[in-house]
């Protein structure tokens, strides 16, 4: 950080007093920060919904996803991350997958290409999916808690999660999945309500609406933390054995 080395200039400093007494003689008895660079938009936050017990367009998942696809392209909700992206992050993946991975936002990669999770915790991600699980990438589904990137991959705002929030909800309710794996503490916290620590949530199966949940650690907290990809392994083996998929030994 760089230190303001500068005295402070006289007269800068009187006009500030002065502002301050004519505040305080106005009533004003609290001067609060800056407000926070990330606001809401004129347009109120998509409500969170309940998933219906089936959507109108079941029949075709593919074009349903199309459709908040490209609600999702044209959202300028967050005026700084639509400012700031370069594309709309989606998710991919199998339509009717059973399973969806829930990762929290795109980072630099993703939001060049447009796909979640092609980055180096992508590899990873897929790793832990294939040669771990023993399935292959195109049978899940792979989303995030938001669809632009923040800039410099700092991490969501809440009111950023909360406009992004019914997307998340309507593409959970189109492919409608048996399990949820969230991918960290952004993951799980956002999608379970909870402020409760990642170390405190994994090892547990929880429920959002009618969907099984599982949390564990993001694959890029893996890449800094080696150690922690036998607790990984254990949480993707709970999933498995809920998931009814026969656990490999490892
Ligand atoms: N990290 C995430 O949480 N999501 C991505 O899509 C990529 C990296």
């Amino acid at each position: 950080m760089t230190q303001n080395t500068e005295a402070p200039d006289g007269r800068a400093v009187r006009a500030v007093v002065q502002k301050l007494e004519s505040l305080r003689r106005a009533g004003v008895t609290h001067v609060g920060k800056a407000p926070p660079a990330v606001v809401a938009t004129e347009n109120p936050p998509i409500p969170t919904m309940a998933l219906p017990p089936s959507d109108p367009m079941a029949d075709d998942p593919s074009a349903a996803l199309a459709a908040v696809a490209r609600d999702v392209a044209a959202c300028t909700r967050c005026a700084e991350l639509a400012r700031t992206r370069t594309q709309t992050v989606f998710g991919v993946g199998n339509p009717s997958a059973r399973l969806v991975f829930l990762g929290e936002a795109p980072g630099a990669d993703e939001d060049r290409q447009g796909e979640p999770f092609v980055g180096r915790a992508g590899k990873l991600l897929t790793a832990m999916v294939e040669s771990g699980m023993k399935l292959r990438r195109e049978d899940i589904y792979i989303l995030n808690i938001l669809r632009c990137r923040p800039p410099g991959n700092r991490n969501p705002a809440p009111i950023e999660a909360a406009n992004c929030r019914g997307f998340l909800d309507r593409q959970l309710a189109i492919i409608r999945p048996e399990f949820i794996c969230c991918l960290g503490a952004i993951a799980a916290q956002n999608l379970l309500q909870t402020t409760e620590s990642i170390g405190k949530l994994r090892r547990r199966v929880h429920q959002y609406h009618d969907i099984k949940v599982i949390c564990t650690y993001h694959p890029a907290y893996l890449l800094r933390n080696p150690s922690a990809k036998r607790a990984t392994w254990e949480d993707l083996q709970l999933l498995m054995t809920e998931m009814g998929l026969e656990v490999p030994e490892k």
